[in-house]
């Protein structure tokens, strides 16, 4: 027997109507790339949005086809972004950080149509348009005095794109599981995978992301993503907000810790969230000018572990609640969240702490496993390690054009249908998971597996560390031994030894790092995390002392 309620397709344009008509007065600021501070209203972003819509059907652009967007966070940006779902077309949100080369590769794999770019891009743009197989229209992202010129390219400027369209188009009206927004990997192994996110798995993953024991935004707050729209949806905050009215802070191109503390203040943020770089920027700048935060009430970190200094920083200086989040684009993105639970709530500050440096329990829409090699099971008891596999409404099946497949049904997932997110995890007795490694660097020394994130995390806690990195070196006897690598702070010296001192009695004893080198910069992938890649193939004729007294 079916149930009798009305059908309302999830689709992802009742998020923003429902925005013009409940907040339609509710702003979204951005920080232009122009320069000076803009200032919009949802329901203003509504009426363009729609323009954007009309704007794209007279350039011939038809349901089902791809969108480019190559772009910071901006009030355009979310024009463009609802304009183009809204239709039933599919906006592509490509990373600008990767290599000019794998963005052509991306942009010609998805076929886009449509290219919007901001113009901080345009040179990446003239060097990639003639290799472009499908790209008709490139939209820069501003007015026509601000255009870029190009030798090789008609860009069109944004404001002439929308000019004199219909401020009413018609939006959804389509299957719920159409898809609405593309977004690759970041290609670390192998090429790129599309990540094709549909209108319903969009609407419930935003709606599971806001829980209250997720980032629990409510039309009091003031969210400030600092975190891309190019990464897994902003973690789901492009929709978030506008679904429930908070006030929109978008940083433009300038990220840096002066250019988002002058936001955080200047806008009265409550929320925001980002990477941990981002945050250990924001705080040397306070610390450096002895700043303080005067409304930011709760903070999200994720994409890579919280560094303990980070969430000490936040907590205990500034009393901002750090939200520890975990996931990946392949989930929407989040799949686990660091929130206490009341088991946690009577103890101690210090095993509070520590429970909050774990990744945290599964959100309502993800079911989460750890099994072995084999696949069987895994004990939850907080020391089993094993490969975390997922499922849920939110989580890709199969990758756009059957990338990666693993069946032959295209589908990227284990026998049992869970997807393995490549995370190697521990589970404890209350459900909270901590990542201890991704599979591919994890170190093995004889037969064990040693963290190299949970090394990382206590040496970016020692003095005159600016950041720190754990790679495994080969080694004759033990196959694999940590060797710390460490980019100190500008002017300071950290040594061997005080960096051992420090690390010492914090972990297993054979988890000690064999040797330390100091390195002017750790390279960073295009998501801002750190390259192991890189490290691995700078260090691949390391010869550690250990390894050459065993010889
Ligand atoms: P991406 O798809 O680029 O967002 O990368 C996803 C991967 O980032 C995950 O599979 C994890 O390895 C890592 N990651 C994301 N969030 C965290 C976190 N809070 N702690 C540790 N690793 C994380």
């Amino acid at each position: 027997m079916l149930g009798l309620m009305q059908d309302w397709p999830l689709t992802v344009d009742r998020i923003l109507d429902h925005a013009k008509i409940n907040f339609p007065r509710r702003e979204a600021v951005t920080r232009s790339v122009e320069g000076p501070i803009s200032r919009t209203t949802y329901g203003t972003v509504w009426r363009r949005a729609k323009q954007v819509t009309n704007a794209l059907i007279e350039r011939g652009i038809r349901p089902g086809d791809r969108v480019a967007t190559l772009a910071w966070n901006t009030e355009r940006h979310l024009e463009a972004w609802f304009g183009t779902m809204g239709m039933g077309a599919v906006l592509h949100t490509v990373n600008p950080r990767l290599f000019p080369e794998q963005i052509a590769w991306i942009i010609n794999h998805a076929e886009d149509q449509v290219l919007f770019f901001d113009t901080t891009f345009a040179p990446i743009v003239d060097k990639i348009a003639p290799h472009l197989k499908t790209v008709k229209t490139f939209v820069a992202m501003t007015d026509r005095d601000h255009v870029p010129k190009s030798e090789v390219t008609h860009f069109v400027a944004y404001e002439d794109f929308i000019h004199g369209h219909a401020q009413e188009a018609t939006w959804g009206g389509f299957d719920e599981n159409t898809a609405a927004g593309l977004c690759y990997t970041s290609g670390t192994t192998g090429e790129p995978k599309g990540v094709l996110y549909s209108h319903r798995s969009n609407v419930l993953h935003a709606m599971a992301a806001n829980q209250a024991d997720v980032f629990g935004c409510g039309a009091s707050d003031v969210v400030l993503p600092v975190v891309p729209m190019f990464h897994a949806n902003a973690w789901a905050i492009a929709f978030v907000a506008p679904m429930c009215g908070s006030k929109l802070v978008m940083p433009g191109a300038k990220l840096d810790g002066a250019s988002i503390y002058e936001l955080l203040e200047t806008e009265k943020v409550t929320f925001t969230a980002a990477v941990p770089t981002v945050w250990l920027m924001l705080l040397n700048h306070m610390r450096e000018h002895n700043l303080k935060l005067s409304t930011l009430k709760r903070v999200a970190i994720g994409g890579s572990a919280v560094p303990e200094a980070v969430l000490r920083a936040f907590e205990e200086d500034y009393g901002v609640e750090v939200i520890h989040a975990w996931g990946m684009t392949e989930m929407s993105p989040i799949g686990s969240i660091g929130k206490l639970l009341p088991e946690h709530h009577a103890m101690d500050h210090e095993s509070r702490i520590r429970a909050k440096l774990k990744q945290g329990r599964a959100l309502f829409t993800v079911d989460m496993k750890i099994v072995d090699d084999e696949g069987a099971p895994k004990p939850h008891d907080g020391k089993a390690f094993g490969r975390l596999l997922v499922r849920g409404p939110a989580v890709a099946r199969a990758y756009f054009k059957n990338a990666g497949a693993r069946n032959d049904k295209g589908e990227c997932l284990e026998p049992d249908g869970f997807f393995d997110t490549g995370d190697v995890a521990t589970i404890d007795e209350l459900g909270v998971m901590q990542i201890t490694d991704r599979a591919k660097d994890v170190i093995k020394s004889g037969g064990e597996w040693i963290s190299s994130i949970d090394i990382e995390n206590i040496a970016v806690g020692a003095e005159g560390v600016a950041n720190a990195a754990v790679i495994g070196v080969a080694h004759p006897k033990w196959d694999e031994r940590p060797l710390l690598i460490v980019e100190p702070k500008p002017g300071a010296e950290p040594t061997r030894e005080q960096l051992l001192a420090f690390i010492d009695g914090k972990i297993a004893k054979w988890w000690m790092p064999d040797d330390v080198v100091l390195v002017e910069k750790i390279p960073l992938g295009a998501t801002g995390k750190i390259n192991k890649l890189a490290l691995r193939e700078m260090f691949k004729d390391y010869k550690l002392p250990s390894a050459q007294a065993a010889e």
